[in-house]
C-alpha cells in the first residue's frame, strides 16, 4: 500500500516545516511580546519563558481580586457553523449586530429552514478543547418539543423591522455592515472591522464576485467539507490567509530596500525568512499539530487511537488540498499549507443581547410588565430555551495562549457586563503579587482528581499545581 500522501510532503519539506515549527529562541520570544505587550498598552503583564515549562505570563504589578489582568484581542476567530443560525454577529469581532428584532426573526426563520434541509453542518466532534461539552449543551436548536410556533407573518415582520418590541430601544446593536466583496456570506459591526476582516484574510476568503470564478469554486469546496467535518479547519485558513497576507506586505515593504543593499542578495532565503515573519504569531503559540492533540472520542478505544489519528489527519490534508486549490499563490512556500491547525485554540464567547432582553422584560415590574409580556411571551415561547444562545466558536489569542494552566488559579476568562465582542477578558480571582505567574484553568477546577488528570492529557501534560500535588493518591 502507498504511504498516506501527507508523509511524503513532511519528509519533503522537512526542513522547512521543522523551522517553521521549532519553539522561537527566547530573545526572538521577548521582543515579539514586548511588541505585542506595547501595542496593546498592557503595562500590568509580561511573558517570559522558562526553560522546564515553558512560556508563562507574570504579573508586572500587583492586582486586587477582581482587576482586569488582560483584554486579549483575537488573532483569528471563527464562530461555530451551527451557531450562525443562532446568533447574527461581525465576522470581525463577534459582537452582536442588527437588532433584537433580527436577531430574533433571523434564528426563529433559519431554524425552520434548518430543520426542513437538514443543510450543511454536521460537525464531526473531535475538538482539542474540553469545554467543547459544555459550550455544546447550548448549542442549537435541540429544545423543539417545548416550543410554540408564532402565528403566521410574525417571523417575516420581526425580521423586515415593522414589528417592535416593546423596550427593545434600550438594547441597540449595530447596523449590519455586508462584506464589500460581494459575498453575502459575512456582514460586520461597522466599516473599520470589514476593512480590518478584509485586509487581514477575508480578501483571500471571500467568495464574492470580486473573486476570480476558479478560486470561488475551489473555496466553495472547501469550506463545505469543513462545515461537514469540523470547522477547525475554517480557523486553519483564516491562519494560513493572515499569513499569506502578511508575509506580501513584509515582502512589498522590504524587497526593493534588500535589493539595494546586497549585491550577492539570495531571494529564496529572503523569502523563506519574510514568511517564517509573518508566521510569527502563529509559531509563538504552537503546542502541537492538530491531529496530535484531537481528543480521542469516547466511543473509540484506546488501542485504535493510532487508526483515528491517522484518519483526522487525511482528513486535514483533504482539506488542506482543497484549500490550497482556492487560495495558492505561486511565489508563497508549499509547506505552509501543510499543517492545519496546531495552535492552542480557546474558545470564544460572546454573551447574547437576547438574553439580556428577555430579562430585562422579566424584571420590570407591573403594569409595564404585563403589558410587554403580552408581545414578549409569544416570542419566548417560541424560541423555548435558545433564547439565551450565546456566540459560540474558537478563537486564537495570542496572549491568552500564554497563559499556564493551575487547578486552583489565580486568574480566569471572565466577560463582564461591558465586553461585548469576541476578546478575551482575564480577571483576577485573588489578588496578585507582582512577579507572580498568571494562571487560568483549562478544565473544569472542581472536578475530582482522576477527571481532571484525564481532561489535563489532552492538553499534553500532567498538572503538578498546589491542588494535584496534594490531593494525588
Ligand atoms: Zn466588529
Ligand atoms: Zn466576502
Ligand atoms: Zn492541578
Amino acid at each position: 500500500m502507498e504511504p498516506p500522501p501527507i508523509c511524503s510532503i513532511d519528509s519533503l519539506c522537512s526542513n522547512q516545516i521543522s523551522s517553521l515549527l521549532s519553539p522561537p529562541s527566547s530573545l526572538l520570544l521577548d521582543q515579539y511580546y514586548h511588541t505585542l505587550l506595547s501595542s496593546t498598552h498592557s503595562s500590568a503583564i509580561n511573558v517570559q519563558q522558562d526553560p522546564n515549562f515553558g512560556k508563562g505570563v507574570y504579573a508586572a504589578m500587583p492586582f486586587n481580586e477582581g482587576d482586569l489582568v488582560l483584554n486579549d484581542r483575537i488573532f483569528v476567530g471563527v464562530q461555530h457553523c451551527q451557531n450562525k443560525i443562532d446568533c447574527f454577529v461581525c465576522s470581525f469581532c463577534f459582537r452582536f449586530i442588527g437588532s433584537i428584532e433580527l436577531q430574533i426573526g433571523r434564528m426563529l426563520y433559519l431554524q425552520e429552514v434548518n430543520a426542513s434541509e437538514n443543510h450543511g453542518c454536521n460537525e464531526m466532534e473531535m475538538d482539542s478543547s474540553d469545554e467543547e461539552e459544555s459550550s455544546q449543551q447550548c448549542g442549537s436548536g435541540s429544545s423543539s418539543k417545548t416550543k410554540i410556533p408564532l402565528p403566521e407573518g410574525v417571523v417575516e415582520s420581526l425580521m423586515n423591522g415593522q414589528l417592535i418590541l416593546p423596550y427593545s430601544k434600550e438594547f441597540p446593536l449595530p447596523s449590519p455592515v455586508p462584506c464589500h466583496g460581494g459575498c453575502g456570506e459575512v456582514y460586520y459591526c461597522s466599516a473599520s472591522c470589514a476593512e480590518a476582516d478584509w485586509e487581514s484574510s477575508h480578501s483571500l476568503l471571500c467568495t464574492g464576485e470580486r473573486s476570480d470564478p476558479a478560486r470561488r469554486e475551489a473555496l466553495l469546496k472547501f469550506v463545505k467539507h469543513a462545515n461537514e467535518t469540523n470547522d477547525i479547519f475554517l480557523l486553519a485558513a483564516k491562519a494560513i490567509s493572515t499569513t499569506i497576507l502578511r508575509y506580501r506586505k513584509l515582502k512589498a515593504n522590504n524587497f526593493d530596500e534588500q535589493v539595494k543593499r546586497d549585491k550577492s542578495y539570495d531571494s529564496n532565503n529572503h523569502n523563506f525568512s519574510l514568511l517564517l515573519e509573518a508566521w510569527r504569531p502563529i509559531s509563538m503559540g504552537y503546542k502541537r499539530r492538530w491531529w496530535d492533540c484531537v481528543a480521542l472520542p469516547e466511543d473509540i478505544d484506546s488501542s485504535d487511537e493510532a487508526s483515528f489519528r491517522m484518519q483526522i489527519k487525511e482528513l486535514a490534508f483533504k482539506s488542506l488540498q482543497l484549500l490550497k486549490t482556492a487560495i495558492f499563490d505561486k511565489e508563497y512556500c508549499n509547506n505552509l499549507y501543510n499543517d492545519p491547525e496546531f495552535i492552542f485554540v480557546s474558545d470564544l464567547v460572546v454573551a447574547s443581547p437576547v438574553e439580556d432582553y428577555f430579562l430585562y422584560i422579566d424584571d420590570l415590574t407591573d403594569p409595564n410588565k404585563e403589558e410587554a409580556e403580552k408581545i414578549t411571551q409569544p416570542i419566548l415561547d417560541a424560541l423555548g430555551e435558545d433564547y439565551s444562545i450565546c456566540c459560540q466558536g474558537t478563537a486564537f489569542f495570542a496572549l491568552q495562549s500564554c497563559m499556564n494552566h493551575s487547578c486552583c488559579p489565580n486568574a480566569k476568562a471572565f466577560k463582564r457586563d461591558e465586553d461585548r465582542d469576541g476578546q478575551a477578558t482575564i480577571i483576577a480571582l485573588r489578588s496578585i503579587s507582582k512577579g507572580e505567574e498568571i494562571t487560568i484553568s483549562y478544565v473544569d477546577e472542581d472536578l475530582p482528581y482522576d477527571e481532571r488528570q484525564a481532561s489535563l492529557a489532552d492538553y499534553g501534560f500532567r498538572c503538578r499545581c498546589p491542588k494535584c500535588i496534594e490531593e494525588e493518591p
